[in-house]
């Protein structure tokens, strides 16, 4: 074995060195050096900046291990001696600072440390590792670009799909849920067409604002009426937008809106009463035109495999002090697109990177939970995981997960 790496001193320099959505350039080239150097086949560029490195180690089940790259436009207030002052240039050419406030760097030095002591350990099994180091989450688009550019076309596609998320558990504890975990989420633009003239004249118009006001009013009726309690939905309006000045009623007005969701069913049905509901009040404002709905973002939930959850608990339990369920999240990520599209099992656990001395004396999962939400969530300019234990449990959860799916049959 060579000398032992500090994947410490590695995580630090990420997180002084974040990089925006398929910006990932940097983080790239280390990835692949390190996977290079653990003996992998490394293969760059795929979905633009997103890297694999592949492992083949004679017959068995093929496991894919995926972590995200990207950082974020948040400017950093950790205070940490290893803080961003990077900047990048947004997707409208702005230049703003740049942070990784969601622990994507966590997840970048636990998959290349998982994969230098697999590699080390290639006599305890059989099989091949696919180590997907995608970029572009923060868009939700980095598993559709690699996707696209040929991925399970250029490599053999997964048995499994296994990853990993850092929040603001206690490090120390591992988070898992079966079944939906992450929702989908679908993001809509709609522009509504009315006949704009004087402010002083609306007889003379169809107002757009008024249809996008009564539209807005009704879309709430969705959740609250068209869902049934038990289910989860959520309908929001992020942006509402017609007209330059007080006396000018315009011709156009513009809906953007997400929707959160678990369930397929329930998605198609908040889905269609959307489009019902835009077109029944541009119906009954008397709309000249028939209003347009632009689908631009959509993600499947994530969704943990029972069966897979079942298969790889044991692994996860021998990783960490606590495996806790931490229920569904109302976040989306892009994880589960890799899964569905190679018709593969998913796996993907919360890793814990909040201070464990912030929980010293709890004893109820209750409590834990209350400390939880008073600390900085991912997103946050104070988001700081732990480096230690949040580094060596995620490494030993990626490393055991794997070995657990991997041949030769091992106990489940
Ligand atoms: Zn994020
Ligand atoms: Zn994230």
């Amino acid at each position: 074995m060579t000398t032992a790496t500090d994947w410490s001193a590695l995580y630090r320099d990420l997180h002084r060195h974040p990089e925006l959505s398929f910006g990932e350039t940097r983080t790239a080239g280390i990835v692949a050096e390190r996977l290079a150097s653990s003996g992998f086949e490394v293969t760059t560029g795929i979905g633009r900046t997103g890297v694999v490195g592949q492992m083949r180690n004679g017959d068995g089940p093929v496991v894919l291990l995926r972590a995200d790259m990207d950082g974020l436009p948040v400017e950093e207030r950790t205070g940490l001696p290893y803080a961003s002052a990077d900047r990048g240039l947004d997707p409208d050419g702005n230049d703003v600072a740049v942070m990784h406030a969601c622990g994507h760097d966590v997840h970048v030095t636990c998959l290349l440390a998982a994969c230098e002591r697999l590699a080390t350990e290639g006599d305890t099994w059989t099989g091949t590792l696919l180590a997907v180091f995608q970029p572009a989450e923060e868009l939700g688009a980095g598993a559709r670009a690699m996707l696209d550019d040929g991925l399970y076309e250029r490599f053999p596609g997964p048995s499994v799909v296994l990853g990993q998320h850092v929040s603001p558990l206690p490090a120390g504890v591992i988070g898992l849920h079966a079944g939906p975990a992450y929702a989908a989420t679908d993001s809509l633009r709609i522009t509504l067409h009315g006949r704009g003239g004087h402010g002083s004249m609306p007889e003379t118009t169809v107002d757009p604002v008024v249809m996008a006001a009564a539209t807005v009013l009704r879309l709430q009726s969705v959740v609250a009426r068209e869902v049934a309690p038990a289910d989860f939905a959520v309908v929001t309006v992020g942006r509402l937008a017609a007209g330059t000045k007080a006396n000018v009623i315009p011709d156009d007005a513009e809906i953007r809106l997400n929707v959160r969701t678990y369930d397929a069913a329930v998605r198609t049905r908040v889905l269609a009463a959307i489009e019902r509901i835009v077109r029944g009040e541009a119906a009954a404002a008397g709309a000249p035109a028939e209003p347009e709905l632009e689908h631009f973002e959509t993600l499947p939930p994530v969704v943990n495999d029972p069966q897979a959850v079942e298969r790889t608990r044991a692994a996860l339990e021998a990783s960490c002090a606590m495996v806790a369920d931490p229920g569904a999240v109302a976040g989306s990520e892009d994880v589960g697109l890799l899964a569905v599209e190679a018709g593969a099992p998913c796996v993907y656990w919360m890793l814990g990177g909040a201070d464990p001395a912030r929980f010293a004396g709890l004893s109820t999962s209750e409590e834990l939970i209350g400390v939880v939400r008073t600390l900085p969530s991912n997103h946050s300019p104070l988001f700081a995981p732990v480096v230690e234990p949040t580094l060596a449990v995620g490494t030993a959860a990626l490393v055991n997960a794997a070995l657990a799916w991997l041949g030769p049959n091992r106990p489940g």
